[in-house]
């Protein structure tokens, strides 16, 4: 039977997955207050490893101003040209890490994605055997 205390648990880890348009942890990866391992970069974009890999390659992809990209559903008009630099910059480090025979990008948007910082950002993941469908 679930308790109070659960259903507690269970609202703010609900809460803790909502955008709040707070800044995140990768504005201080941007800032180099946090360090991270830098795998690409350019004028739009900053590609770091990601501290918790969930597979042999795990790559974020971020862009360098957030913009109001808290999460994809927030996208307009004016962010087409970093949604596309996004995933060009991923084919381009996929190229530099070697993973010519395959590898996976993900998305995770809101709370039903899962997604935990809020400045959008494209997961690289690779080096091993991807399985479908993702949990
Ligand atoms: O898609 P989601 O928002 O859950 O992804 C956030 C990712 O950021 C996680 O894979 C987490 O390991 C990573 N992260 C990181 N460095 C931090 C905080 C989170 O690489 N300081």
């Amino acid at each position: 039977a679930s308790t109070m205390a659960d259903e507690e648990a269970a609202a703010q880890a609900v809460a803790s997955l909502q955008d709040t348009g707070a800044p995140t942890v990768f504005n201080k990866v941007l800032k180099k207050e946090i360090p991270s391992t830098a795998v690409y970069e350019d004028d739009l974009v900053y590609a770091f490893r990601d501290i918790s890999p969930q597979a042999p390659l795990h790559i974020l992809i971020i862009p360098k101003h957030r913009d109001g990209l808290t999460q994809l559903i927030k996208a307009e008009e004016r962010h087409k040209e970093v949604l596309g630099h996004l995933l060009y910059a991923a084919k381009l480090i996929a190229v530099q890490e070697g993973l010519e025979d395959g590898y996976r990008l993900v998305i995770n948007d809101g709370p039903n994605g899962c997604q935990s910082v809020y400045h959008l950002h494209v997961h690289l993941l690779g080096g091993r055997q991807m399985r479908w469908p993702p949990g």
